[in-house]
């Protein structure tokens, strides 16, 4: 079971929006979990901040046609397709147009949640003065230049995460 407590978690993972129109099923492990306090996110989420969990598209199981889309612009000029329950409106999807290998997740749609626990902080700067940061997580002032530490941080704690179903090797 899932859980608390350096549990494992399953594949695969399911979720949905808060009507239940919109349900989705990931079969592989996501690519990054981080945590996002710039004020897009807090805007967004009409919270305190944001959570992103970076996954292959092409593990990711869901009927598109019962979602909604706005496209955001970001400052970089770059587009993400913003995607949600056409019933309930609640976000689910973003998908960067920079990388269409990968759907952002929001990961607080996942039917269990409780495991998520982000490797990293960005845009601490604007972050409600309350919220706390974690000893030993990544943290960024603002945008980072690229990922590649999130990834990398991710993938140092995947494999206690995750049963992963075995798969045949020749070694
Ligand atoms: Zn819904
Ligand atoms: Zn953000």
């Amino acid at each position: 079971m899932p859980g608390r407590g350096g549990a494992r978690v399953t594949l695969p993972l399911h979720g949905g929006c808060q009507c239940g129109h919109v349900r989705y099923r990931l079969s592989a492990p996501p690519l990054v979990l981080y945590a996002c306090h710039c004020t897009e996110c807090q805007r967004q989420s009409a919270s305190a901040f944001g959570m992103s969990m970076a996954v292959d598209r092409e593990a990711l199981s869901v009927d598109w046609s019962r979602c909604g889309t706005w496209e955001r612009k970001g400052a970089s000029g770059r587009t993400v397709a913003c995607r949600f329950c056409r019933r309930c409106g609640a976000r689910l999807f973003h998908e960067p147009s920079r990388n269409p290998a990968i759907v952002n997740i929001k990961p607080g749609s996942l039917d269990d949640s409780s495991w998520l626990q982000p490797v990293g902080h960005l845009w601490v700067r604007s972050k409600q003065p309350w919220v706390g940061v974690p000893d030993g997580v990544l943290t960024y002032d603002g945008q980072p230049k690229d990922f590649d530490d999130l990834f990398a941080a991710w993938r140092r704690v995947v494999d206690n995460l995750f049963t992963i179903p075995s798969v045949s090797s020749t070694g």
